[in-house]
């Protein structure tokens, strides 16, 4: 018989396999991004951030896959690719005051977390309070400190610590809301999906002397943006 000391060190190392098992999924997955990883400290970011962590527990075993996956009430985690190419899209630095719209996980922002640095912060807006509940548990599991998640609509943006360097929003805008242009600093990004059944990735920039300059980069799939500016 196991005594109850021996059980425990044994799921203690059955605990620490697994993280390894993870660990080098994680490896083969960032691997398998190249194409979509330009960026040395975009991929660093991802290889740090545990996706497995952000995901419900009978879904850890597919978070190493390139897909969206389900966080229930009808939202998803985005693809690794997508959290890639929008992070890369909004050239994050160190010391970077970031507003995410749609925290779902807190995957997309932990990511946004290891890019900006403790000299940086990321304010991101969850309208659905359960799923603001899951993303602060997930992010304090794994100590992303520079991170504060808000229950709000977010399609007003948050004005509280405006302007910001960078916003990105997560979900589909019906068109771009007029707050989250008021809230971008000049001279930040802003990336967002704008569109209904057909959506395409809008790159924003504004300049220094606040005139707005708008790219397409490709057609998208998010879930829709709700609210006041939303659909
Ligand atoms: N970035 C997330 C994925 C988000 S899915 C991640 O890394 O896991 C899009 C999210 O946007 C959903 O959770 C949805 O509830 C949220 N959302 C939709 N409209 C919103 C609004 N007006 N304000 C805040 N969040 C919103």
């Amino acid at each position: 018989m196991i005594s109850e000391e021996g059980r425990g060190e044994k799921t203690h190392k059955k605990e620490i396999e697994e993280e390894k098992e993870f660990e080098e999924l994680r490896k083969r997955l960032i691997k398998g991004l190249e194409f979509y990883i330009l960026e040395e400290r975009v991929r660093e970011a991802m290889l740090r951030v545990p996706r497995h962590k952000f995901v419900p527990e009978y879904e850890q075993r597919a978070a190493y896959t390139d897909t969206p996956l389900d966080i229930g009430y009808g939202q998803t985690i985005s693809a690794p690719h997508m959290v890639a190419i929008m992070c890369e899209l909004l050239e994050l630095s160190e010391g970077h005051k970031v507003l995410e719209i749609g925290s779902g996980s807190g995957y997309n922002a932990a990511v946004m977390g290891e890019l900006v640095g403790k000299s940086g912060h990321v304010y991101t807006v969850e309208r659905i309070e359960p799923l603001v509940h899951f993303a602060r548990e997930n992010l304090k599991e794994t100590c992303y400190n520079n991170v504060t998640v808000i229950l709000e609509d977010g399609s007003m943006g948050y004005s509280r610590y405006a302007p910001y360097d960078r916003i990105t929003v997560t979900c589909a805008a019906p068109r771009i809301p007029e707050p989250l242009l008021d809230q971008l600093k000049p001279g930040g990004i802003m990336v967002i999906p704008v569109g209904n059944y057909s959506q395409e990735l809008i790159r924003i920039k504004k300049d220094l002397d606040g005139n707005i300059h708008k790219k397409k980069k490709g057609g998208v799939v998010f879930v829709p943006l709700i609210g006041k500016y939303g659909f």
